[in-house]
């Protein structure tokens, strides 16, 4: 935390000639426009202008002018951007429309947003997410589909490429202030996860969409490509971003109650309630591509069913083993490609939305849901997610709950973006179809 006098004893100490301005547009784009550090002050006088019309979801081009309006508290240094103690650095910005008054198109205020209606009700929400990625070979600078190793989960090699650029990444993030909790190759070819300490929400979100970039570029570095695409590889595991989830009240975690069943409080079970019955609109936040549907199939310890558990893997929500401080519910639908603002924010309405209807989630399910029989999962009521985004989509318009969540401007513009990339998938004519009909038909 900073306040202005120390931001700008920093900024002279370290010799920061540049600061980027960062946002992020409603698909979870980082947008940045960069200035000198002597623009500084004007910056957070008045603000910094830009035509809003040009970024995807924000306005229309009569009513564009913008202004961003950085967040002090954000400054990081971009450690890979030094040279000869030269340094830039960043600040995550708020956009605000000329009148004053805060941009509802903005993902960053929707998420505020939702923390206030949990601060309203007594309650702040923790966030601890896991990101997945893989990292591929480039060829003409362009990402493949090759795997950079042919490691798998947890395996420790002694001339491992992998293990250095992810100590890599672990030392720029560190640099940038996280703390992280652990790093590890996952169980595909290529595939890691580094994860870092839970937060408060917003802050969260914010780390969310820089470690995506320091690693992207940590990696063009090495000469690879990193990418959080849901499932780049068919038969392979997909890169998932499970969510996990407490509410704290001031200092104590709320989900914990020494003396209940699972030692989980009322509190949990029906902020669990309500994640289970807005599910499928959710998944259209956390869950916004094309692709993400591919990764939600089974086997591959993707969610498909919409159920919860103790310490199952195959169910949407599971409840990891630790307690007392740490005890949480870990939601396990969400991919690295949403906008973490608005999925945390779809998050955080629904489970509330259970909280304050007691929506009681029934009993965890400890099965492997996978292999149930059509009938075992009737009789159990386990629902099935959304099996592709045209689905996600149609649930979320009748979600009140977590529509709302988004507000009505992004709300409709995030349907009429999702409902173009459906459409143009859909017109396509993909090379499967090709192999597998051309010959024959
Ligand atoms: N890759 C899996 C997913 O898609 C998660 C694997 C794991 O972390 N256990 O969610
Ligand atoms: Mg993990
Ligand atoms: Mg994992
Ligand atoms: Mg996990």
């Amino acid at each position: 935390m900073y306040s202005i006098d120390q931001l700008l004893e920093t900024i002279r100490d370290r010799n920061v000639e540049s600061l980027r301005l960062q946002f992020t547009d409603i698909q979870g784009l980082v947008k940045s426009v960069s200035i000198p550090a002597t623009r500084l002050g004007k910056a957070l006088d008045s603000g910094t202008g830009f035509d809003g019309s040009s970024i995807e979801g924000f306005a229309r081009i009569q009513e564009s002018d913008m202004l961003l309006r950085p967040d002090i508290s954000s400054f990081a240094i971009l450690p890979w951007r030094a040279r000869e103690n030269r340094n830039v650095a960043r600040l995550i910005c708020d956009v605000y429309k000329p009148n004053g008054q805060p941009f509802e198109g903005d993902p960053r205020y929707v998420l505020k947003r939702a923390m206030k209606k949990a601060e309203e009700m007594g309650y702040s929400m923790n966030v601890g997410p896991e990101l997945e990625f893989f990292l591929f070979n480039m060829e003409n600078g362009r990402a493949t589909t090759r795997p950079h190793d042919f490691a798998g989960y947890f395996d420790f090699g002694p001339v491992d490429l992998a293990e250095e650029i992810r100590r890599e990444i672990v030392l720029a993030l560190t640099d940038m202030g996280f703390k992280i909790e652990a790093s590890h190759h996952e169980v595909a070819r290529g595939q890691h996860e580094i994860d870092f300490t839970y937060g408060e929400a917003l802050r969260t979100a914010d780390n969310v969409v820089t470690f995506k970039y320091v690693t992207r570029t940590i990696a063009m570095k090495n000469g690879l490509a990193a990418t959080f695409m849901p499932k780049p590889i068919y038969g392979a595991a997909g890169s998932g971003m499970h969510v996990n989830i407490s509410l704290f009240r001031g200092e104590e975690n709320a989900f914990f109650d020494p003396d209940a069943k699972m030692q989980l409080s009322d509190l949990a079970r029906h902020f669990a309630g309500g994640l289970l019955e807005h599910a499928p609109a959710i998944t259209a936040v956390t869950n916004p591509l094309i692709n993400s549907y591919k990764r939600l199939v089974s086997g591959f310890e993707a969610p498909v069913y919409i159920g919860w558990s103790g310490p199952n893997r195959s169910s949407l929500i599971r409840v990891p083993s630790g307690r007392g401080l740490s005890t949480r519910l870990e939601f396990r639908s969400p991919d690295p490609s949403c906008s973490p603002y608005l999925g945390f924010a779809a998050i955080l309405a629904a489970g509330l939305d259970g909280v304050k209807r007691k929506i009681d989630p029934g009993d965890p399910v400890d099965m492997n849901i996978y292999e149930l029989s059509d009938e075992e999962r009737d009789r159990l009521g386990i629902k099935l997610l959304p099996s592709n985004l045209r689905e996600a989509l149609d649930r979320l318009e009748e979600d009140r709950i977590v529509r709302d969540a988004l507000g009505e401007h992004v709300f409709a513009n995030f349907m009429r973006l999702g409902s173009l990339e459906w459409k143009m998938y859909n017109n396509f004519v993909h090379p499967w179809e090709v192999e597998r009909y051309i010959n024959t038909i």
